[in-house]
């Protein structure tokens, strides 16, 4: 229109060249001023809003405002999408390493990090198995095959086990796995410890019995079963016996949920009938008991868990303690709250055992405590009774001077 205008001028005038002219120079500059205008909005002024504009230029520079406001919402969203990607991940329980298909590392969450030493942002694009050089790690890498999860020490600790799998999760990128599995390898070992041990103590007693009956029943044998066989079978059925009361006593403990501020403990009480008791076992042994009890000092707990208690460390005491020795027991009020000492001058232990003494079947002296009838399971149910009552186990001994287990229950589940 303002091209025809200005031809319509040129011929009104008889300037056709200069009209056209002067209005090429126009159309020219103002192109050339709006496009200073787009240069300075898209990369010096960089704010959302278009400069105003007319004509085709206002349609271009909306044009551009729409396509830019458009883009804005969909990286906000995609930033908002990756930061709940990333926040999930991080709030996982597991290391999460994601890998591109050659494995180099392309994101990694914090326990990451800590579990496989895996550094971020400084490791991004370093393949995975330069971390992790473990050679079943390597193999299964380098055959890509994780069908299984592998097992593997932690890069930066060898006593932990770490988990790892590895799962594609879109075309040539993968995620890495890792947990920490290493209490769960430990009680694991510890049922197989536990199953293995159980069966060697009732294997022995059994197959004693076994010897006998074999023999009993041997026809040349009839008749020539003597009273110190019949002794022997009594002893090795003593043993077993004593052996599943104590397993059981400690399943019982282990599963007992019960609040231990419930019920009074008459400990004076209980302490006088096991020193009865302990009298009758002593008898041909000719120990001096002492039983220094305060007759008031009453607490809340577990009466049979007590019991066990007590009576555990006192007859570990006399058992481990040569004839005609001292045992002195003391049950008084201190400011720490109730204390319970038992002390003998037998035999003590090195310093080396002390600490794995409350283990399931742990003995200094496997034949000795056999002998004694010890079942190796006493001292772990008076750890357990005592964890029930919010205190602990502190033994003192030194090896042929005597050993010293006590242990304080807190001022509040004594009662006033
Ligand atoms: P056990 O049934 O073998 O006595 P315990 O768990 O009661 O099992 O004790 C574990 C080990 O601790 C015993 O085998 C013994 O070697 C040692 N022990 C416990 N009490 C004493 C003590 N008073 N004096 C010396 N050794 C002891």
């Amino acid at each position: 229109m303002l091209a025809l205008i200005a031809l319509g001028l040129g011929y009104l005038f008889d300037q056709v060249i200069l009209f056209l002219f002067i209005f090429s120079f126009l159309v020219l500059a103002w192109f050339t001023a709006n496009i200073i205008r787009l240069h300075n909005w898209l990369w010096i002024r960089k704010t959302l809003y278009p400069p105003q504009s007319k004509g085709i230029w206002r349609g271009i520079f909306d044009g551009i405002y729409r396509i830019q406001k458009k883009n804005r919402s969909r990286r906000k969203e995609l930033g908002g999408i990756l930061k709940r990607f990333r926040d999930g991940a991080e709030s996982i329980p597991d290391a999460v390493v994601v890998m591109q298909s050659h494995g180099q590392i392309a994101w990694s969450n914090k326990l990451a990090q800590h579990m496989l030493g895996v550094r971020w942002p400084e490791d991004a694009g370093v393949r995975i198995d330069n971390l992790i050089r473990y050679p079943r790690f390597t193999q299964a890498f380098e055959k890509n095959d994780f069908d299984e999860p592998l097992l593997i020490p932690a890069p930066n600790n060898p006593n932990r086990v770490i988990e790892i799998r590895v799962v594609p999760y879109s075309y040539h990128e993968y995620m890495l796995l890792g947990r920490d599995v290493t209490q769960l390898q430990q009680l694991d070992q510890m049922r197989k410890d536990f199953i293995a041990n159980v069966s060697h103590e009732l294997r022995t007693p059994l197959t004693v019995l076994q010897g006998y009956l074999e023999m009993m029943q041997d026809p040349d044998m009839q008749g020539f079963t003597s009273p110190k066989t019949l002794t022997t079978m009594g002893h090795q059925c003593d043993r077993m016996m004593n052996l599943v009361n104590q397993l059981l006593t400690l399943s019982r403990i282990e599963a007992n949920n019960d609040n231990v501020y419930e019920v009074k403990v008459n400990v004076p009480q209980m302490l006088g009938m096991i020193e009865k008791e302990m009298e009758q076992l002593n008898f041909d042994r000719g120990h001096q008991l002492t039983f220094d009890i305060d007759a008031d000092l009453v607490v809340y707990g577990l009466e049979d868990e007590l019991r066990s208690a007590f009576t555990n460390l006192i007859k570990n005491a006399i058992r481990y303690t040569p004839d005609k020795g001292e045992i002195h027991v003391c049950w008084q009020r201190t400011s720490g709250g109730a204390h319970f000492l038992v002390q003998d001058n037998g035999e003590g232990i090195a310093p080396q055992h002390l600490t794995r003494l409350t283990e399931r079947f742990y003995r200094v002296d496997k034949a000795r405590s056999r002998d004694t009838g010890g079942s190796g399971l006493g001292l772990s149910i008076v750890k357990h009774v005592l964890n029930h009552h919010k205190s602990q186990l502190i033994v003192e001994s030194q090896q042929e001077q005597g050993s010293c287990f006590s242990f304080t229950l807190p001022t509040d589940m004594v009662v006033k």
